[in-house]
């Protein structure tokens, strides 16, 4: 489904050339000497267009650092004058926001903890009111599309037109390499939900350690996200906050060198005609197998009729453990992955049950 946000683009509030935008900066603020000194070397990079420093913090648990405070406004505030990067700050309550904005920060994103809660989001939205400043939403700590599209609504409809969302990834129970999923599929939903908003993306998040952040942040590239958010700290072993995902300054620059930044599209004829090519083939082999399936249910039905008319259940694991087996065999030297195999024999599958069920349920005619 479509959703109309009244938002403005990207480029008329912050023009970025055709660079995406780079956000970067400290998790926490957490002296003023770390604060400014992070900043300058960041500026010096000529690659970072945002400050970021997290003046309050959300924490897990209660007892650990929970943001240095208002205090450090001051900081960004000196950091800005010195460099003139823009800041940047997440805000949770409508007293961060007004203190904030009080404070002259340029951005404000809301966490994806606040995200998640629709009461947090309406009373930042509220403090926003009548107020022109840059707002990110981070996605909900959940993977829920919605959650997220209506956040982005609320702060919207407070009248905040520069709007752009973040993705850092989605909690979840199964441990992986990654802190946070990246569940890409919910990124890229939300852009064709929404196609005129710009996505940041987050590796610091959705990584959890440094090492993964280029591959990353090249996918977020790759996917045409609008820019980065990358958490840099002048000296990563000491931050009192997310220790091993910060990156130092100079390993940020080097990551950004290395990026390939690639067009969504090309202006070569040539290119064009090879790609609505190749498009068409694409498009007639998802026509091919969408009938193809149909046919398969049009069987499964027919088995349906049969079970019913014979009294057999509908799910036979034996038949399913030997369906799985063969097909994943062929997957496999087709070299299309186990998951994928698996998810869509899965689909196939209840798909056909919920048809013979329906097959089932249904009287011959008969004795309709
Ligand atoms: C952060 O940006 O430091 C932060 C707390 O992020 P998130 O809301 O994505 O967890
Ligand atoms: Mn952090």
């Amino acid at each position: 489904m479509k959703h109309t946000l009244d938002i403005v683009p990207l480029k008329s509030w912050l023009d970025t050339g055709d660079k995406p935008l780079i956000i970067a900066g400290p998790c926490s603020a957490e002296t003023e000497e770390q604060v400014v000194s992070t900043a300058h070397l960041l500026a010096n990079t000529g690659k970072v267009n945002v400050l970021r420093a997290g003046i309050w913090k959300p924490r897990t648990r209660p007892g650990e650092f929970e943001g240095i405070g208002s205090i450090g406004l001051e900081w960004l505030k000196r950091a800005k004058e010195e460099t003139g990067l823009l800041t940047a700050t997440e805000v949770a309550t409508a007293k961060h926001v007004e203190e904030a904005l009080a404070a002259g920060v340029d951005i404000l994103w809301v966490g994806a903890r606040s995200t998640a809660n629709p009461f947090t989001v309406q009373e930042i939205a509220d403090a926003l009111q009548g107020v022109d400043v840059p707002v990110l939403v981070k996605n909900p700590v959940n993977p829920d599309l919605s959650l997220w599209i209506g956040a982005l609504e609320r702060i919207n409809g407070a009248g905040i037109k520069k709007l752009a969302a973040i993705h850092r990834g989605f909690s979840s129970f199964e441990k992986t390499a990654f802190r946070n999923e990246p569940m890409w599929d919910l990124a890229i939903q939300l852009k064709s939900a929404c196609p005129e908003l710009p996505i940041i993306n987050d590796p610091s998040h959705i990584c959890g350690n440094r090492e993964l952040i280029p591959y990353i942040a090249q996918k977020a590239m790759d996917m045409d996200l609008q820019g980065l958010i990358i958490e840099s700290h002048i000296d990563p072993s000491v931050a009192w906050t997310d220790a091993k995902q910060q990156v130092t300054p100079a390993a940020l620059s080097d990551l950004l060198d290395n990026l390939s930044v690639r067009r969504p599209e090309s202006n070569n004829p040539a290119f064009e005609d090879k790609l609505a090519e190749l498009r068409q083939q694409i498009d007639q082999l998802d026509d091919a197998i969408l009938k193809q399936i149909g046919d398969r249910m049009k069987i499964a039905e027919k088995i349906g009729e049969y079970k019913r008319d014979n009294n057999v259940t509908i799910l036979q694991v034996s038949r399913w453990d030997e369906i799985v087996e063969k097909r994943l065999q062929l997957a496999r030297a087709l070299t299309l992955s186990d998951d994928f195999a698996t998810k869509y024999l899965e689909l196939l599958h209840n798909e056909s049950i919920r048809k013979q069920n329906e097959v089932m349920n249904t009287k011959p005619v008969a004795e309709a």
